[in-house]
Order: structure tokens, then sequence, then C-alpha cells
């Protein structure tokens, strides 16, 4: 795969990089070591005005990056924006919690003194994709590096620009040269990175297929990864729900943001027989609001798909689920002439062994399947290799908690869409990965948990 801006609404080749050769990677990985050492050595508070300073230009570039995003990946520039300055969010959340979070831990043991300390671990290298290309990093980096770690980044290799602009905050805001770099470098060389002896641990995101390479020469290396990998996410209709809200969250969770291309877009829509009708109505009439087009128009709410690839992919699996039963309620087909866009597509009669029931859609596509029974929801809803988050709509509160951990998946969210959240632990079971971001979960994946015990003997036996 080329390293290559290519803007997939116009298909405009915007710019292509070359990838860095051995000697220039073998520079950074020294500059990394050699950075990790005194960056070890910083306070927190120090850490702390660095990152702020992250936030304050994310927040200053958020229009010119969040436009950068939307040219180079297809998500449309509000939502562009929207990431930067969440972005910006994380930043500050580590800045203000790091210290907190990472603070001598007491226990009561047999020393004198027994404590716990979270030492960093040095490089960190994160393979990322292109659907968030600044959230994913920010979310990986501002926990790192306010850990005492410092990062590498192999960006995905459709997101170049995204991937400079990323590099380029962390030196305008200061951080000494080495703490964060940028590796242009294809996929195939990842794996000299990860068994470099100065890296001490990866975490990728992506694609299930990329976990597993990932994962194979990390444990061959025995360093520590994290996988936050693909999703199939539920969203279950209770026949209790208000149907009209769970309709107006379902198209937002399926469609915004990313024409569907997120790992936590709801995917599957297992909606109870009594209520399928009207919810159906409903729903198709949240996706007919819906307007596909221009990235940049400020009226648009769904943008392109980021590849060729990705939309013959989309097209495949409606395609061969239409063939085998499945009935099209608005769009099934690509929108436009030019450029890589599908239409919002609703699809009903749903059933296992059809593309969109098993596999991850990533793309604006929303199956419905019928269920018969609040059991069959929950049995369905975990009827998927993946487990990263799943949404329970009903007014019965006190049941929907009650299904909660029935459900397999990294998190349930009650009447609402799942979303990221820096206070909130992030990740998935199953083929979702393993490992969790954000919150103080995310911070420790990073750190050495090292256990002081202390005699105060301090004569001779
Ligand atoms: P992908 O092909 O796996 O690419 C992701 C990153 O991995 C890119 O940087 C890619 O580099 C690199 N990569 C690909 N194959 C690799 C290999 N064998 N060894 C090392 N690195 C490799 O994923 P994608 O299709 O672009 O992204 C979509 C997937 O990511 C979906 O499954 C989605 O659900 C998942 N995702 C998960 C989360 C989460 O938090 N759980 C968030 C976002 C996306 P190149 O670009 O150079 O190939």
């Amino acid at each position: 795969m080329p390293i290559q801006s290519k803007n997939p609404a116009t298909l405009e080749i915007i710019k292509t990089f070359e990838e860095i050769s051995d000697t220039e990677l073998e520079s950074r990985l020294a500059k990394a070591q050699s950075a990790f050492l005194s960056w070890k050595e910083t306070s927190f508070s120090h850490r702390a005005e660095l990152m702020k300073k992250v936030g304050v230009y994310l927040r200053e570039h958020a229009e010119e990056f969040g436009t950068m995003a939307s040219v180079e990946m297809g998500k449309t520039k509000t939502d562009g924006i929207n990431e930067i300055k969440k972005c910006a969010g994380c930043c500050d959340y580590y800045a203000d919690n790091a210290e907190k979070i990472l603070s001598n831990e007491k226990f009561e043991g047999s020393g004198s003194e027994n404590f716990v300390e979270f030492d960093p671990i040095g490089p960190v290298l994160a393979v990322m994709p292109w659907n968030f290309p600044f959230w994913q990093v920010y979310r990986f980096a501002a926990p790192a590096i306010m850990a005492g770690n410092v990062g590498l980044l192999k960006h995905a290799s459709n997101v170049p620009i995204c991937a400079e602009a990323i590099e380029k905050s962390f030196t305008e805001a200061g951080f000494p040269e080495g703490i964060f770099q940028n590796l242009f470098l294809s996929a195939s060389r990842v794996e000299k990175v990860i068994r470099d002896h100065r890296v001490m641990a990866v975490t990728l995101t992506g694609s299930e297929k990329a976990g597993q390479s990932v994962a194979k020469i990390a444990g061959e290396e025995l360093k520590k990864s994290v996988l936050e990998l693909g999703g199939s996410d539920p969203v279950i209709i209770l026949p209790d729900a208000d149907l009209k809200f769970s309709a107006e969250i379902s198209t937002k969770a399926r469609m915004c943001v990313n024409a569907g291309q997120s790992c936590i877009a709801a995917k599957r829509f297992i909606v109870h027989k009594d209520v399928v009708g009207e919810f159906t109505k409903y729903f198709v009439e949240e996706f007919l609001k819906l307007k596909t087009g221009d990235p940049l128009a400020s009226d648009t709410t769904v943008g392109a798909i980021a590849t060729e690839q990705g939309l013959l992919e989309i097209e495949r699996q409606v395609n061969e689920s239409v063939a085998k039963g499945a009935k099209v309620l608005c769009g099934g087909k690509r929108f436009g002439t030019t450029g890589y866009f599908y239409e919002p597509t609703i699809l009903s009669n749903v059933s296992k062994g059809m593309p969109v029931y098993d596999e991850e859609t990533f793309g604006p596509v929303a199956p419905i399947i019928i269920v018969n029974t609040e059991e069959e929801a929950i049995r369905i809803a975990n009827d998927t290799p993946y487990g990263l988050g799943c949404s329970i709509f009903t007014k019965d509160i006190e049941k929907a908690k009650k299904i909660a951990p029935k459900i397999n998946s990294g998190c349930v969210f009650i009447n609402g869409q799942v979303i990221s959240d820096p206070r909130a632990p992030f990740g998935g079971i199953k083929k979702s990965g393993y490992g969790r971001e954000l919150s103080h979960y995310g911070i420790k994946e990073f750190v050495n948990i090292k256990t002081i015990w202390v005699s105060n003997h301090s004569g001779n036996i």
C-alpha cells in the first residue's frame, strides 16, 4: 500500500510520501531511546504543562486539522473538527489526572512500608487506523507520554498528512525531540520495530488480521501488546423502549460519525417482534433525513467511504445478503458518480448466514434482525466473534442492568449510543481484542507496576 493521501470524495491524489529508510528508522529508534532516558526523570507537572499546550494547539488548529481529516479519509468536516476538540480534551484529562492515577499505592503487607509504584517502560509503538486519524493516536499518546514513556507512530498509509500534523503538535507544544515520532513505514516493516530491543510494547487499533500478526510477533518477543480490533455491536430494542428516541439514537450510532466506519458503530439492530413495525418506520424516516455527499459541506451528515476496497466490501456484503433474502428498505447502492460513496441503507429480513449478520459491516448499512423474546435478543447479541460494545433500549432500567452482565462485550450503554470518553475504559473481548485504553486502566497498560517492600531494620543483624 503506498503511503499516499488521496481524497476519497474526489479521488484526487494529494501527496505521496516515501517510506523512511532503515538508516532513518535506526536513527529514530535511537532518538526515542535517548529521549526516554531523560523524559522518565521529568516531573508530572512538567509533562502536564506541555500536554496542556498540545490541547491548546489542537483547539487553535481544530478547523484546519478537521478539514485535513475530512479530505484524507472522507469524514464530514464537522465530525473532523469535533474529533480534534475531543483529542484536546483527552490531552487535558491526562495532564490533569496522570499524577493522581499513577501516585504510589500503599497496601497492607509484611514490610514496615508496602507500596506499589508505576514506572514508565520506554518507547511504545502505536499502529493506528485511518477512521479516527487524530483521536486514535492521542488516546494512546496522551496517557503514554504522561506516564513517562515515549511514543512511536506507524499510522495507516492513507492518512500521512494527519500523521505529520500529529507529530508537529508535540514539537510545537515544546516536547523535546524524540518524545513522539511519526514513522512512515509500510505494514510489512512493523515487525522490525516490534522486535527492536528498544521498543518495549505495542498497541494496535485495526483489523483482526493486523491484530493477529502484531500479537504473534509481540508474543514471540514477550512484549506487552494491547489490541483494539473490530466490532459488530448489537443494539437491542425491547418492547417497552421509546421507539422514536431509539430510532434517532440508532441512526446516529450506525451512521454518525464516519459513514458507519467506526469500530463502535452499532452494526446489528435486534428488535422485538412486537415493536419491529413501528421501530422500522421511525428508523427509515431517520435514515431518509441523512444527507450524503461532499464531506466539506456543512449540511452533509454522511461522508465518503475512505477507500475503494472499503466501498467494494460494503457493496459485496449488501449484495450477498440481498441474494440470500434480505430486503432493502432504503439505499442499497452506491451514491453519486464520483468518489467512494454508499447510500445509507437499511436491510430487513436479515438472518444468520448473511454477511451483514455474520461479519463486521464497516459502512452505512443497518441490518434489522427480529426476535421473539428477550432471551433470544441476548443470544443473538452475543452471536458474533466480536465483543466491543452494545446498546439496550428499554424504559425498564433495572431490567437492562440485569441484561448487561449477560452481554459479552467491553461496554453496555443503556438507552444511549456507545461512545468513547477519556474517563471511561475502552476496549473489547473476544475478537475485538484485549487490554483497555483511556481512564486509569488505559494509562496503566504501559507502566511497570512495581511492588516496593521496606523493612525499617537498618542496623547489622
Ligand atoms: P487495518 O488494515 O488493520 O489497518 C490498521 C493499521 O494496521 C494501519 O496502520 C495498517 O497499516 C496496519 N497494518 C495492517 N496490516 C498490518 C500487519 N499485518 N502488521 C502490522 N500492521 C498492519 O485496519 P483498517 O481496515 O484500516 O481499519 C478498520 C478496522 O479497524 C476495523 O476492523 C475497525 O473495527 C477497527 N477499529 C477498531 C477500533 C477499536 O478501538 N477497537 C477503532 C477503530 C477501528 P497500512 O495502512 O499501511 O496497511
